[in-house]
């Protein structure tokens, strides 16, 4: 008679192998939810993966003497004690997003530290509907529960800040349990980045639109009139064509500013590390505007340090900042007659920085504006800025490039005293300032 050998049970097996076997359907079901977030682009795929190995870990750690239904509520009831409770529990807490766990009758099971976050009255044993009093969310839950399918659902919050957010009711169960002892994964993704990006672009795209069609509406009103009426005006056509001339211009300005803010920020990431001299770039950006200086009668004074100003930086993309402001400083400071240019090295916890202010003393800014002013197509006066020739795009320029080199914009202004633009960038370090200073000094 043949002996029957019995095998343990992956339940009775001991030691590592036991512990897989017992947290085999957790870990299955946690790298399922894992990876159909990282599907959703819920989550990064970098974090889904730091938080299975923080499950596997918290699995594979310590005897789990206890066996049992692995889908147990972890805390709330008795039945969580248990080191699969555990387990679970340490799934839910390593979700970098708001996660909170259900019965399926509503009853909160476990949540993380962003749900509790999100809804400070979250509490287990509670119904998940007294801590978030929102009808999509109790709706999407009713769904789920009713249909054992996965829901989606959207809602808004005015308090205390503007917020939209994504709801996902996700319906767990063990392999082979009954529909009604399984739970319910709520998960909350934060949609607000994402709707104010579209926002801005939806912005963006109206400005633009609105700022190319301007004077191609008048550029389309010449073409007509001198078609028509003033076809056999010699002097209208001189007259028209000189203002066709100036749109034409306008709109290439626009164009130009456009494609090279998306140039900066398409760059924005990598950080220039050419050894820049501030003060020749500062000195022939103010030689090139003198023209327009003297037709404003203002006058450019620089106070010219007596050492270099090193900085890591895109030689070009300097010029352009200082362009930007000092051309401002005498298209709407032109009043005061005098713009400063001045130069001053600070320290700063990070290191030291090279300080460029432009100032003058025109109407200056009121103080609403200030901090709206290097948003893209933003004018104090729009007429003024567009008699000037202006995009409402240079400000916003300055502000990318300066990201792109570390740096920083402060603006500081008393209405009626003028106006006073600093550029602050960090300082080149040892060795590459000095090869940057051997190397200058050669030439
Ligand atoms: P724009 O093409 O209109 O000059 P900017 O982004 O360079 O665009 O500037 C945005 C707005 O900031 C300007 O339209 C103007 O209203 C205001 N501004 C910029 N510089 C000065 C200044 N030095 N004095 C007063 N207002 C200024």
């Amino acid at each position: 008679m043949a002996t029957e050998k019995s095998s343990p049970s992956p339940e009775r097996r001991r030691g590592l192998t036991g512990r897989v076997a017992r947290a085999r359907w957790p870990l299955v079901a946690s790298a399922l939810v894992l990876f159909g977030f990282v599907a959703a682009s819920l989550v990064p795929a970098a974090y889904a993966l730091a938080a299975f190995v923080a499950i596997v870990a918290a699995a594979l750690v310590g005897p789990l003497e206890r066996t049992g239904d692995a889908f147990a509520p972890p805390g709330a009831a008795p039945a969580g004690a248990g080191a699969d409770g555990r387990l679970l529990e340490a799934v839910i807490a390593s979700f970098p997003i708001p996660v909170v766990l259900l019965e399926r009758n509503g009853r909160v099971v476990a949540f993380n530290e962003a749900a509790r976050l999100m809804a400070p009255a979250l509490a287990r044993g509670d119904a998940v509907s007294l801590a978030l009093r929102v009808p999509e969310v109790v709706e999407a839950l009713r769904q789920a529960v009713a249909s054992g399918a996965p829901q989606r659902a959207e809602f808004s919050e005015r308090v205390p800040v503007d917020r939209w957010v994504a709801l996902h009711a996700v319906p767990v169960a063990p392999p082979a349990a009954a529909a009604e002892t399984g739970l319910m994964l709520l998960v909350f993704q934060d949609l607000t980045p994402l709707r104010r990006v579209e926002e801005m672009r939806v912005d963006f795209v109206a400005n633009a639109s609105h700022e190319l069609r301007t004077p191609l509406a008048s550029l389309s009103g010449f073409i007509d009139t001198l078609q028509g009426p003033a076809r056999d005006d010699a002097a209208a056509r001189d007259r028209f064509l000189g203002i066709m001339k100036s749109q034409a211009t306008r709109m290439a300005r626009l164009i130009d500013d456009l494609l090279s803010l998306s140039r900066v920020e398409l760059n924005e990431h990598l950080h220039p590390e050419t050894p820049v001299d501030l003060v020749p770039v500062v000195r022939q950006v103010a030689d090139s505007l003198q023209m327009l200086a003297r037709e404003r009668e203002v006058e450019i004074r620089i106070a010219v340090p007596p050492a270099p100003l090193l900085v890591p930086g895109d030689r070009d993309e300097l010029t352009r900042v200082f362009e930007n402001l000092v051309e401002n400083a005498l298209k709407y400071g032109a009043s005061g007659k005098i713009v400063e240019i001045g130069f001053a090295v600070e320290q700063t916890p990070d290191g030291r920085e090279a300080v460029v202010s432009v100032c003058d003393h025109g109407p200056g800014i009121a103080a609403e504006h200030l901090p709206r002013l290097t948003e893209r197509f933003y004018r104090v006066d729009v007429g003024h800025s567009r008699a000037e020739g202006g995009t409402g795009l240079g400000l916003a320029l300055v502000k990318h490039i300066l990201n792109r080199h570390r740096g920083r914009l402060a603006i500081e202004s008393v209405l009626g005293q003028g106006a006073t633009f600093a550029v602050r960038l960090p300082l080149c370090t040892g060795t590459a300032a000095e090869a940057a200073r051997i190397t200058s000094q050669n030439q």
